[in-house]
């Protein structure tokens, strides 16, 4: 095995492959404080891509509720045990990756769900951990929790879809990074379905191959962000390029959330691929869940972002989620108003931080119309 460098385990570590990063890494960030979990983004993606026939249980997109929810049935849960607790020392994590724990004959730790682990995509929906005693409301703050996580194919840095595969069926684009999985070349043996710790490659049983998000690539070719970005209902996502963390530029809008305000996290860095979607994390759920399922980092992420109103650049670069269907490379605030932009400085979108408030005369002179039911 090679020694390559992750970042977010703070180390080098064994992969199957060296070190070979793209020259650009797709990303995104998602806010998980403003998910809603309407699912119109599992639609968006399901009605583009997976509505054919064997695709039926197929959500390259879905949105679970944690603690209860999974899809497929106990995807984390599986493999957290498997792979033990995660101990992080300053930064660093000194455990086993899915790649250093692989049994002998695998290239990574993982399981196979069965069929009936893909039955119940809506398991454990708005079930909150803890109780509430017969009668009683929700108290502020609340004692009791859940929150929303939306999940896509992170296409890692490392991806263990890709080490597994025995036929080099999956490859890493270089020119944006996106994972995809050769459908000519696919013999359907499904190590990626097995070692992919996040679930996100699917077998497909009548074309007998595995298919996976594909992150949109024909509309980020044209620069647009993905169909489950563009339709999201809670402005929660933003897609862009990430840089390693010596290359961070602020005016990259992801490189300023992850690298530089910090207020993004990886999804379980711990199994050792780089993800690279990043959270901002739920601002009341507890620390100790936060910490396994987002690693180190985490408090200080919720910190920063709770302090977003008296925080006027991270306040206007949020007003750009959700706001331009165009992927933006670049951003400005200037006063109160922020900008996203093209890579050369052409601007994308201007949104004003705070919404004008426009008050309309009960009666319009000029079209002779009542606006208000009360005047
Ligand atoms: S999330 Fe899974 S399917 Fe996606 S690139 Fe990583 S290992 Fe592969
Ligand atoms: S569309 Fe957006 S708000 Fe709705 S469930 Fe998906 S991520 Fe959450």
């Amino acid at each position: 095995m090679a020694r390559v460098n992750n970042w977010q385990l703070g180390r080098e570590m064994a992969y199957w492959y060296p070190e070979n990063r793209p020259q650009k890494q797709f990303a995104a960030v998602f806010d998980i404080n403003k998910c809603i979990a309407c699912q119109t983004c599992t639609l968006a993606c399901k009605t583009t891509w997976t509505s054919g026939k064997g695709q039926e249980y197929m959500l390259w997109n879905n949105v679970e509720s944690k603690p209860y929810g999974f899809y497929p049935l106990a995807w984390d849960l599986k493999l957290l045990q498997m792979l033990g607790g995660a101990n992080w020392v300053k930064g660093v994590y000194p455990g086993q990756t899915i790649f250093e724990s692989a049994p002998a004959g695998k290239r990574a730790l993982g399981w196979r769900p069965e069929e009936r682990d893909y039955a119940y995509p809506n398991v454990g929906e708005d079930d909150c951990a803890g109780q509430i005693e017969n009668g009683a409301g929700l108290q502020v703050p609340h004692l009791t929790w859940f929150f929303y996580l939306a999940r896509i194919c992170n296409h890692c840095t490392y991806p263990s879809c890709l080490a597994s595969c025995p036929r080099g069926s999956i490859y890493k684009r270089q020119e944006d990074g996106i994972v995809l999985v050769d459908q000519g070349r696919c013999h359907g043996y499904q190590e990626c379905v097995q070692a992919c710790p996040y679930k996100k490659v699917f077998f497909n049983p009548l074309t007998g191959t595995s298919e996976k998000c594909i992150a949109c690539f024909p509309k980020i070719e044209k620069g647009l962000q993905p169909q489950c970005f563009v339709n999201c209902i809670g402005k929660i996502r933003m897609a862009g390029w990430i840089s390693a963390p010596d290359k961070a530029n602020p005016d990259n809008p992801i490189d300023y959330l992850v690298h530089i305000r910090k207020v993004a996290r990886p999804l379980f860095p711990q199994f050792g691929l780089e993800p690279n979607v990043y959270y901002i994390p739920p601002i009341h759920a507890p620390d100790s869940f936060l910490h396994q399922m987002f690693g180190p980092g985490t408090k200080e992420a919720i910190e920063v972002y709770r302090n977003t109103p008296n925080d006027p650049d991270l306040a206007a670069l949020m007003c750009l989620f959700g706001c331009s269907e165009k992927v933006m490379p670049r951003w400005k605030r200037t006063g109160d108003v922020v900008m996203g932009m093209e890579e050369d400085g052409t601007e994308i979108v201007r949104v004003p931080v705070r919404e004008p408030v426009h008050i309309r005369q009960a009666f319009d002179q000029k079209h002779q119309i009542a606006r208000i039911n009360c005047p």
